[in-house]
Formats: C-alpha cells, structure tokens, sequence
C-alpha cells in the first residue's frame, strides 16, 4: 500500500542574499542563465566541444599550459582529494604547510591515502617563509608539498616566489591549493612551478558550488602513469577520467553537465574582463574595505602585505557577540558574512569580496552597515 506523504511543501522561493561570507559567492546573473538551459547528452558533440572550452579557460586563469586540466564533479574538496588520491602512494611522505583550516583538512585527507604525514605549522594569520619550507623539506625529505595559496580561515595570501624551485632542488611535487584565489587573485602556476593544483567554482569563479577545477603537470602525469597498483578512488581517478576528458571520450560519470554550462560562462566573463582587469577590481575593492574599516576604528587580523584581497579577517572588538551581529546583518538586511573558524572561532569576521560581488557597491553596503549597526551591539 502507498504509504501517504503527510508533506505540503510549497513551491521553491529563495530569499534574496548578498553573500559577502567565505562561499559560497553569488552568481553572475549571466551563469545563472546559462545553468537553466535544457541538459544535452554528455558525448554530444556540442558538449565535447564545450569541455575543450572549458579546458582551455581554465588554463588560462590559471597560467598553465597543463595537457590535464578539467572541472572534476564535486566541490573544492572533491578536487583536493583528487591530488593526493592520484599522487601519493602508501607509505610516501606527505608534508602539508598548515597556518589554517585548510591545511589541517589536506592532513587529515593524506592520512587517508595511507600517506606518512608531516605537517609545518604557523600561527593563523601568518605566511610560510622560504626558509621554513626549506629546513622542512631537508628534514622530512617528503615526495610531495602541499600549501594553502589563498587561507580562507585566515585571509593570508601565501607568497610564491621561490618555493616551487625549492621543490624541485628537493626532487618533491608541490600541490597548490588555489580555492580562493582562482580567477581573482594573481597566479601563474607554471611561472610558479607547481605540479597539481585544484579550485572550486563557488568563489572566485562566480558559479554556484558544484565543480572542482583541477590540473597537474607533466611530473605529476608521470608519477601517476608510474605508480604502483590502481588509484585508490575510483571516482576521481585521473587515468579514467582522463579517457573522458581526452580524446578517447570514454563514459566515466555521467557529467554534471549543466554546472559545466555554468562554469564556462563564468571562465567566459572572467576573459572579456580580462584576468588582469579582475585581479585589479578584487585588489582595489578588498583595500577600499580595509581603509573602511580601519577609519572606524576595526583592526584587521593579518598585516597589510599578507592579506588576501577575497577574503578579510576583522577581529570582533572586545564586548560583542559576532555571531549575534552577523545574525542580525543576514536576518534584516539579507547580508551574510562569515565567523570565525577553527582557531579563530569568536575571534574574527571573515568578509569575502569574491567574483562578481568584488564591487564598490557591496564594499559600500558593508561598510555603511558596520557603521550603523555595530554600536547597536556595544554593550
Ligand atoms: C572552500 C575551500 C575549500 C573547500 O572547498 P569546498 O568547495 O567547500 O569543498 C578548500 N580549500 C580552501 C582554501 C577553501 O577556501
């Protein structure tokens, strides 16, 4: 016999929100169109066509002329867990630079793949330096590195320069986390010589969450085509799912093909921009922010040349309850910024200024409404 619902659900109506929190942004209204089309068959010819596209945008937001570059079926984390799914082998030393949420999440996934983990850490709020990736890597001779570019825990932005050529001296692959910086902050993966890196598409890209793009290079190919025994995780193997994204096409998964539609549009409007143009509005707006806040007395928690231009931290002066204020801000002004997380639970805001909500207008709103709303919460 049926069993009977007991449900009445009413139709679908989503408040409307500007997401200036951690992720997920909100999306271009233009990706928004381009996810409501009609799905087409995931070998179809339009399609193929379409993931070439996609292949070749990714790689140019990420400065990489990477053969395996593609949007994997999942979040951010999907991707993450791609890397070392692919890369590491039992048993292989994993060192993992944690100064954040992130990186914490990198250990515990290696430690997944039977991998032998090493971490180096750092206060939250602060940047590895070049030296203390070297001493690391002399002291755990690791096969793989792995750094959070863009810390969204913490607002660091992890300076580059001469960190993939320490990987290289050290015979390591170095793995990249590019979630919060792809799209809106400079990268250039290959100047930068990093192996694998990965993203998602709900911050920088202005896409609702649902892809993780992913890309590794030669070395890292070569590591993969010369590993031991199957990739332990059938659905983000690389061998496989490279017969799909190259050019024998072999069904795989089933591609999440309208997210793909998305994605494309938002790589599309990232180039008619310009990569540059974008750096520079997020650069500009994420400082109008931070000159904002400072000129009504608000502290910043990392030091200006650190910071991340999507991502603030601002520390909760002394007496308020944050999470009562970023409460109000979202119940009556549909605003929604972020708390603390991890070591930074209660301590700090984290206002994201990612893709298209990187405006002037957003950083206005903000801004006016710390400036009224605020002293409502001083005790
Ligand atoms: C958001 C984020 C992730 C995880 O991505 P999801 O899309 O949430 O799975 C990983 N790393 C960093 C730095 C992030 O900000």
């Amino acid at each position: 016999m049926l069993k009977t619902s007991g449900i009445s659900v009413a139709p679908l109506s989503v408040p409307e929100r500007l997401l200036l929190g951690p992720g997920p942004s909100n999306s271009h209204p233009l990706v928004l169109e381009a996810l409501s089309s009609q799905p087409v068959g995931h070998l179809d010819p339009f399609y193929i066509d379409l993931m070439a596209e996609v292949q070749d945008l990714l790689r140019h937001v990420w400065q990489t002329s990477n053969r395996l570059t593609l949007p994997m079926s999942g979040t951010g984390s999907a991707a993450m867990e791609a890397t070392i799914a692919n890369i590491i082998q039992p048993g292989e030393t994993f060192l993992v630079g944690i100064k954040g949420y992130f990186g914490n999440r990198l250990a515990d996934m290696a430690s997944r793949y039977q991998a032998d983990v090493k971490t180096i850490v750092k206060p939250w709020g602060e940047a590895f330096s070049v030296d203390d990736i070297e001493a690391a890597l002399i002291k755990y001779k690791p096969s793989v590195f792995a750094l959070v570019h863009a810390e969204t825990s913490t607002g660091v932005c992890q300076p580059m320069k001469d960190i993939g050529d320490l990987c290289r001296r050290y015979d390591c692959l170095l793995i990249l986390d590019t979630v919060t910086s792809l799209g809106s902050v400079p990268l250039f993966l290959d100047e930068w010589k990093v192996d694998l890196a990965y993203s998602c598409s709900q911050k920088g890209l202005s896409c609702p969450p649902g892809l993780g793009p992913f890309t590794m290079n030669q070395r890292a190919e070569e590591k993969l085509n010369n590993r031991k025994g199957k990739v332990p995780n059938w659905y983000l193997d690389l061998s496989l799912l490279n017969q799909y994204w190259g050019s024998d096409r072999v069904y795989h998964h089933t591609a999440p093909v309208n997210m793909n539609f998305g994605i494309r549009e938002a790589l599309r409007l990232i180039v008619e921009e310009g990569l540059e143009n974008s750096w520079d509005r997020h650069r500009k707006n994420a400082e109008d922010l931070w000159q904002g806040l400072e000129v009504m007395g608000l502290e910043l928690h990392v030091k200006e040349e650190l910071r991340l231009p999507t991502l603030s931290t601002v520390k909760i002066p002394k007496g308020i309850d944050g999470k009562a204020f970023a409460l109000h801000l979202l119940n009556k002004f549909g605003v929604e910024i972020g708390g603390g997380l991890g070591e930074l639970a209660g301590q700090v805001w984290r206002i994201g200024l990612m893709g298209y909500n990187s405006q002037k207008k957003n950083v206005e709103k903000v801004l006016n409404l710390f400036d009224s709303e605020l002293p409502k919460f001083k005790e």
